[in-house]
């Protein structure tokens, strides 16, 4: 069973279509990348998934249950945003056990999740500082840790690293690679950069005008593009 399915979905702003017909099985632990250019849908395709966007036409089902009409607290999925949306005033220990609270879970429990995702993420030293005594890297890890501490089925992370320079890039995609694998989670990645996509991914998603172009391994997509799209993005030509 697939622990993703994303049936006929299509998602429009008024009269523009954005998403068209997007049909895609994501088996349990898989690493997914969605990869197009800026404006495709990529983002909005993710935030549909988790529920910040209602589909406009369309089922998801996660782990066999349809989640339409499921709050996105309550879908077992958690986001991972660019602009790390870290709370300024607040710890790194609080930031990090705030959906906890807010789900009314209790301080002790809070406590020991926020310990085990820290030392996953190698933050133990830092859970005492504010945001704005962090490095880019580790604001980031502090990101990654709010999603780690709700066990979510599916991770769901867009673009994580663009604000980074280009040497940490490399080093937290080593680190993303190192995480997916410890955690054993499904995972899908959002990014417009065909590297990021072809490193991390065990299946690319290309997207292009709100369609998907092709679906597949990293190698099949290189080797065997489905179209002149995919062939001009990620491949070499037919
Ligand atoms: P990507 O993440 O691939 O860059 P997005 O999913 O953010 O693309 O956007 C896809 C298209 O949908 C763009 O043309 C964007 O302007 C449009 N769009 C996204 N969100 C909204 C919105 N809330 N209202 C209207 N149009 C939107
Ligand atoms: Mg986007």
């Amino acid at each position: 069973m697939a622990e993703l399915e994303i049936k006929s979905v299509s998602k429009s702003f008024g009269a523009v279509g954005v998403l068209s017909d997007i049909n895609l099985k994501i088996a349990s632990g898989e690493f997914i990348v969605f990869v197009g250019p800026s404006g495709c849908g990529k983002s909005t395709l993710l935030r549909t998934i988790t529920g910040l966007e209602t589909e406009t036409a369309g089922d998801i089902f996660i782990d066999g249950q349809r989640v339409n009409d499921v709050d996105p607290a309550r879908r077992g999925t958690a986001m991972v945003f660019q602009s790390y949306a870290l709370y300024p005033h607040m710890t790194v220990a609080e930031n990090m056990g705030f959906g906890l609270k807010m789900a009314g879970e209790p301080k002790a429990v809070i406590r020991e999740k926020v310990t085990q995702a820290a030392a996953i993420l190698r933050l133990e030293k830092l859970l005492e500082r504010r945001p704005g005594q962090l490095s880019g890297g580790q604001k980031q890890r502090v990101a990654i840790g709010r999603a780690i501490v709700r066990n979510p089925k599916v991770f769901l992370f867009d673009e994580p690293l663009s604000n980074l320079d280009a040497e940490l890039r490399v080093q937290m995609r080593a680190e993303l690679i190192d995480l997916h694998r410890r955690l054993n989670a499904t995972m899908i990645y959002v990014t417009h950069d065909q590297v990021e996509a072809m490193t991390l991914a065990d299946r690319i998603v290309v997207l292009n005008g709100g369609v998907v172009q092709q679906f597949g391994r990293p190698l099949d997509l290189y080797d065997d593009p489905d179209n002149r799209f995919v062939a001009g993005f990620i491949g070499s030509p037919k």
